[in-house]
């Protein structure tokens, strides 16, 4: 080995060891914490959930069934999805991680929830995929978008965020880029059920056809209330040729009588 490259050897190490330094300094100064209860967890935790959360939380789990029968049976004439998968009951704990990671600026929260979204696909909680299977279950990942203004006063897309995550977990594109909102609509959360629909009516447009056409989509939001959005989502995909769309949210806000 020449005296150039052992020098750059020795650099690379010292830079290398340098960035772990810094990365564990960072962590003592600024401990990970649960998103949910906020608790101090570990400081080589990768997800940021604490024991006691994973056993207490209101995960959905195999009442996935039946989230799926209700939204079927109830809500439309017309549903254009195949089929929901969620993590969890949009309640407590959940409810207010989701709250501040949409609204109050916790972006970083993205990775535990793509996380955890990975491992209820994967590990069977869905009920039919396999770690090698999950490919050739969906051929991409869409986002739900939020509307340009709104994405720039918030600063980022919360779905999006996630999409992408989940997209480098599952090694599934993702091309968020494919579906737009044309419509700056009123926000949901503001109006009642019955004016959901209509609110975000051809809201949405899909921006190449021929990228979609024939298609299976893995389509990524964070709550699902009444389904009106990603419904109409489903709806412009299904019409430019996705021949599949299933929803993937953290969270169901519906009250359901199980
Ligand atoms: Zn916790």
């Amino acid at each position: 080995m020449s005296y150039k490259n052992v020098e750059q050897t020795i650099i690379r190490t010292v830079v290398k060891i340098g960035k772990k330094a810094i990365e564990i300094i960072e962590k003592l100064l600024f401990p990970p914490r649960c998103i949910f209860c906020t608790s101090i967890l570990d400081i080589h935790a990768k997800v940021n959930i604490c024991r006691e959360c994973h056993k207490v939380l209101g995960y959905i789990g195999n009442k996935l069934y039946y989230v799926n029968k209700f939204f079927s049976k109830n809500l439309w004439q017309h549903k254009y999805f195949d089929r929901i998968f969620c993590v969890f009951e949009y309640s407590g704990y959940v409810k207010e991680a989701i709250i501040r990671y949409k609204y109050f600026g916790k972006a970083w929260y993205y990775k535990t929830f793509a996380w955890l979204l990975a491992n209820m696909l994967l590990n069977n909680n869905a009920g039919s995929f396999s770690r090698s299977s999950i490919n050739n279950e969906y051929d991409m990942i869409i986002s739900v978008p939020l509307h340009k203004e709104r994405a720039k006063k918030r600063g980022y897309n919360q779905a999006c965020l996630i999409s992408k995550e989940l997209s480098r977990i599952m090694k599934i594109p993702e091309v968020s880029s494919l579906l737009v909102r044309t419509k700056n609509t009123t926000p949901q959360s503001l109006l009642h059920n019955e004016e959901r629909s209509k609110n975000i009516k051809n809201a949405f447009k899909v921006t190449d056809v021929n990228k979609v056409k024939g298609k299976k989509i893995l389509l990524v939001d964070d709550v699902m209330t009444t389904g009106s959005t990603v419904n109409e989502c489903s709806r412009v995909l299904k019409e430019a040729g996705a021949v599949k769309v299933d929803i993937a949210v953290i969270a169901v806000a519906f009250v359901f009588e199980l």
